[in-house]
């Protein structure tokens, strides 16, 4: 199952979930995607998915 990801831009901080207010941060999730991982950010309350453009080297990939 393919999850939604919501992309957007950091403000100053990334905190409150833009989708339902939780105001308390969130969950991550790591997902390898072309040789980078894509560090997203998941609401604990409404359970959405928001990529605000974190990349991690894999280092495990060469
Ligand atoms: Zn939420």
């Amino acid at each position: 199952m393919e999850v939604q990801i919501n992309s957007l831009e950091m403000g100053e901080e990334f905190k409150i979930c833009p989708s339902c207010g939780y105001k308390d941060g969130f969950h991550s999730m790591l997902k390898k995607e072309g040789g980078k991982v894509k560090w997203m950010f998941i609401c604990p309350s409404c359970h959405e998915v928001f990529d605000i453009g974190y990349r991690i080297e894999d280092f495990h990939n060469g």
